[in-house]
């Protein structure tokens, strides 16, 4: 089976670089199944979760921030403002920021930035139902 060589890469380091026979990711207008020899592309990506399978029966999963996707035949590169491998989450830190979020979100305060903080609580709930399931 052919692969893919599959690198994540956010603003703190690379995140992963690994051969993949396929990656499954969500753009911004629907979800993306990318096997070797696939059309160039560049898409948005959403906060979201995105599973690299591995020859045999093993998936890896990331959770990633939004960012971007650029798809070359043999290559996917994966720019994200942040990536996470599941071992890496940590479920308590994502818990406080749910938690914090919704605060803010509740709150009738105007100083309150509401993207920021319903994009915080993407990210949390992104983060926490990947590392559930
Ligand atoms: P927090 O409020 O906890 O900082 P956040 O969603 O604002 O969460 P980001 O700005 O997306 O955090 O990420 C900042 C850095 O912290 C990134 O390197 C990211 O991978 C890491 N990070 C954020 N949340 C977690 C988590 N729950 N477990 C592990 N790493 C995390």
């Amino acid at each position: 089976m052919k692969t893919l060589t599959v690198s994540v890469v956010t603003p703190d380091g690379p995140v992963l670089e690994d051969d993949y026979e396929m990656v499954v990711c969500r753009a911004e207008n629907g979800e993306l199944g990318i096997l070797p020899g696939h059309i160039p592309l560049v898409a948005p990506l959403s906060i979201s979760v995105i599973r690299l399978k591995k020859q045999g029966d093993t998936t890896d999963r990331l959770t990633v921030n939004g960012g971007f996707i650029e798809v070359r035949p043999d290559k996917v590169t994966i720019l994200a403002q942040s990536a996470e491998k599941l071992s890496d989450i940590d479920i308590k830190r994502a818990q406080e920021s749910l938690r914090r979020a919704e605060e803010r979100l509740q709150s009738q305060q105007s100083d309150v930035d509401r993207l920021r903080a319903e994009l915080a609580l993407q990210r949390a709930k992104n983060r926490i139902e990947a590392k559930q399931n």
